[in-house]
Formats: structure tokens, C-alpha cells, sequence
């Protein structure tokens, strides 16, 4: 090894803001994918990235090396159009989960690998494994035989695809190292370079319960990942999307999933299911498969109306091995054992749900993680939670917790109450869908 790629020579020029190498650059990632590089080491080098900032050029690098740290997967033998979806992250965000099934239904593969729980956000696999049984971790051969056969599959990454994503991923939840642009630049786009596809649809979130506050930052994060794909040859198109409060009336992971499954029965809160339609719109109509996105529309209402995106979504559970009842009965995912309902003294028209309230409160429940090593409690968390501008009578109800402990529920109903504000005037419902980037 030349003495300035020893781990502590590249974070030091990361440190004292220089331009690194695609050289430096790839050893980082080989030190993340190898052992190499010890984590401590890891976190600090993020943590420099983090303070200094990579240029476009660095960004590129980054990715490209994290999307070659495992196996590009070859679904060439799928013959369908393979489009997937990636959100930057949210709160209650749980639109894969009804998404993928929705558009496979269409027609479309779907094949999607996604994350765990990162920072105060939740995580698509967390919540999918929250379904008694399901396996994330397919192996590449199953993962290509799934999408095949089944036309979706909704797997994290391994040790085959972007395994150095996943290293790098877990540090920087836990490192204070997630808003920033290269770092989630690279971490998307080099899971999904790597998984197969031929065009992505991104939902790049802004606002108080995203890792991009502003809007601005989230256009320019939009544009470079599109950017990237694009000139890797994915068709890429990105929408910012606003995310103030909770998206839905669910926040953790076995209430999510049972949210998600309401959708697939045509039941989903009206800002879930714009945002879930606007996503899948433009995955048609990158597929090919729709014309205008009034025709995508209609296919995707259709899958859900004729049970076809509901069929597929059990057929995707059963092929991961999870049990399908949850589809039917969603007592068969795990139970918290305390439920309480959290009452509006005043009342009046919701103003405010805090996203960044309600997710560390979920958090404190124990629905994501402190530390990396942690586990996540699948069953805790908010439900029937109110939504900005519907009125609430005092004494009306504003959530109802789900928890494990006492202290936590306390906690929890104490958070809940603070995060949601009230005004005496009609509030208008926000708009959820901004702009269209690619
Ligand atoms: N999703 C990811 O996969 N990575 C990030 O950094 C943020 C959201």
C-alpha cells in the first residue's frame, strides 16, 4: 500500500479539505467492503466527508466505487422492463411496500433493494421484516430468479450487491454522518446501478421531517443523482416531494406495513396514496408501458381495484418466505403490548404534526436504532395519527401509541401531544408533490 493511502493519510486530506483521488477514494470503499479500514476509521473519514463536502467529480467516484464494492446484477434474462423506485428518506414513509407490488402488477419488474432504518427515518427492510418470516437477504440467484418469476423483489444489500454501501450505511446512522449530498448521493445510486435496472424514479424529500431541510438542497441532490444515472444510462427522474409531516397515519414498522396493506385494498390515507400514484406514474411512464400519466393512472387505480397489486404483494411475501396471512389478518404481525390514545385538549384545525417529533418519539419506543448492534422493535409505534387542516373536537383523538413499556408509552403520549399544534382558522391541506427533476 503507497504510504498516503493508509486510512489515517486519506481522512487527514479529507480533513484539511482537499480533493481526493478516485485512487483515495476507492481504497476507502475497499477498506469498507474488506475490513481494512476499522470502523472507527470508517466514521471518521464520513465524518470528514460530512464537514468538507465531495465535489461532483468525488461524488461520481464514490459512487461508482461503492456500486463496483460487489456484483452488478445482470437481469437481462427478464424481459420485462425493470424500473425500481428509492426514496431519500422520511417519516412513515412506507411506499415501496405497496408501490413495488402495484406497479409489478402493471406489468413491470420491480426489482428493489432498500435500507434499513437511517438516522431518525425508518427503514423499508426493518419494516418488511416485521412480517413474520421474510427474508431480505436473498441470495443473487434467488433475487434474479424472483424478479423473474414473480416480477418484484424487495431485498437489502448483501455481501454480492453494494456490500460497502451497507457497512458505510449502518456507521453513518449512528455517526451523525446521514444529511449529506454524497454521501446519500452515493449510497442510492450505487444500490440501485447495481441491482439490474433500467430506469429509476427517485422521491427526494425536503422539509422538517427530511435529511434535506430545504428545498433547495434537495433540488441539487435530485439533480446529481439524476445526473449520475443518467449518465450511466439509466433513464432517471426525480420528484421533491414534501415531508413536514408523517406520510400517512402510521409510524413504525409492523404499523406501516399494515398501512400499506389498507392501500393495496384501495383504504390508504388520500397523502399517501399522491404520493404513491405520482411515483408510480413516472415508472410507467419510464417503463414504456404508459403513454400519459392520466394512462398510468388508470392502470395503477386498476391494479388495485381488480386485487391484482394486493395478489402480488402476497405472492412477493410468500416468495420471501414470510407468512402471507398478514395480508389478510394484520393481527399477525407483532403487537405491542400497551395501546393508548393521545386526546386534543383544545381541538380545532391541525397546523402542525412534527415529522422530526413523531420520529424520535418512535425512536425512543424503541422503532429504530441508537446504536449500530441495536434491534428494532417491530410492533411500536403511532397509528390513526390526524393530518394537517382536518378538525379535531377537544377531547378528539390525535394518536394512539403503541408501545412496550410504561415509561415508553408515557413518553411517547407526552411527544404525540406536543407534536401536533392547532389553529382556529381552516388550514389548508399542504401540497405533497413539488416538482418534477429528469
Ligand atoms: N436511502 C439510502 O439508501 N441512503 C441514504 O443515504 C438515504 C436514503
Amino acid at each position: 500500500m503507497s504510504p498516503w493511502l493508509f486510512p489515517q493519510h486519506v481522512i487527514a486530506r479529507k480533513r484539511d479539505g482537499h480533493v481526493l483521488s478516485a485512487e483515495e477514494i476507492a481504497a476507502f470503499v475497499r477498506g469498507a467492503t474488506d475490513g481494512s479500514w476499522a470502523d472507527y476509521q470508517l466514521s471518521a473519514m464520513l465524518m470528514a466527508v460530512f464537514v468538507r463536502g465531495m465535489n461532483t467529480a468525488e461524488t461520481a467516484a464514490l459512487t461508482d466505487a461503492m456500486m463496483r464494492s460487489g456484483v452488478v446484477a445482470d437481469l437481462s434474462a427478464v424481459r420485462a422492463p425493470k424500473v425500481d423506485k428509492h426514496s431519500t428518506g422520511g417519516v412513515g414513509d412506507k411506499v415501496s411496500i405497496h408501490l413495488a407490488p402495484m406497479v409489478a402488477a402493471c406489468g413491470v419488474a420491480v426489482p428493489m433493494i432498500s435500507g434499513r432504518g437511517l438516522g431518525h427515518t425508518g427503514g423499508t427492510l426493518d419494516k418488511l421484516e416485521s412480517i413474520p418470516g421474510f427474508r431480505v437477504g436473498l441470495s443473487m440467484d434467488e433475487y434474479r430468479a424472483q424478479v423473474d418469476k414473480v416480477g418484484c423483489a424487495l431485498i437489502g444489500q448483501t455481501k454480492e450487491l453494494a456490500p460497502a454501501d451497507k457497512k458505510l450505511y449502518a456507521l453513518r446512522d449512528v455517526t451523525a454522518t446521514v444529511e449529506c449530498l454524497p454521501l446519500i448521493c452515493a449510497s442510492i445510486m450505487c444500490k440501485k446501478l447495481a441491482e439490474g435496472i433500467d430506469a429509476l424514479v427517485l422521491d427526494v424529500k425536503f422539509g422538517a421531517g427530511a435529511f434535506m431541510k430545504d428545498k433547495a438542497d434537495a433540488r441539487a441532490l435530485a439533480q446529481a443523482m439524476a445526473d449520475i444515472g443518467n449518465a450511466m444510462g439509466k433513464p432517471t427522474r426525480a420528484l421533491l416531494t414534501a415531508m413536514d409531516q408523517p406520510l400517512g397515519r402510521a409510524v413504525g414498522n409492523a404499523l406501516e406495513v399494515a398501512e400499506s396493506i389498507k392501500c393495496l385494498r384501495g383504504e390508504g390515507p388520500a397523502d399517501l396514496m399522491e404520493v404513491t400514484y405520482a411515483l408510480g406514474e413516472q415508472m410507467l411512464l419510464l417503463a414504456g408501458t404508459a403513454k400519459t400519466t392520466a394512462e398510468a393512472r388508470v392502470r395503477l387505480e386498476k391494479s388495485i381495484s381488480s386485487g391484482a397489486a394486493l395478489a402480488k404483494f402476497r405472492e412477493i411475501v410468500t416468495a420471501q418466505g414470510g407468512d402471507a396471512r398478514v395480508v389478510d389478518d394484520p393481527a399477525c404481525l407483532p403487537q405491542a403490548r400497551l395501546r393508548a390514545e393521545v386526546k386534543s385538549s383544545t381541538g380545532g384545525y391541525v397546523q402542525t404534526v412534527g415529522a422530526m417529533e413523531i420520529a424520535l418519539a418512535a425512536l425512543k419506543l424503541g422503532a429504530g436504532r441508537v446504536k449500530a448492534e441495536d434491534t428494532v422493535d417491530h410492533a411500536v409505534g403511532f397509528s390513526s395519527l390526524v393530518k394537517i387542516g382536518e378538525r379535531v373536537l377537544p377531547g378528539g383523538v390525535i394518536a394512539v401509541v403503541h408501545a412496550n413499556s410504561d415509561a415508553s408509552l408515557a413518553a411517547a403520549r407526552e411527544s404525540a401531544a406536543q407534536a401536533v399544534r392547532f389553529s382556529a382558522e381552516p388550514v389548508p391541506a399542504p401540497r405533497l408533490v413539488d416538482e418534477v427533476i429528469g
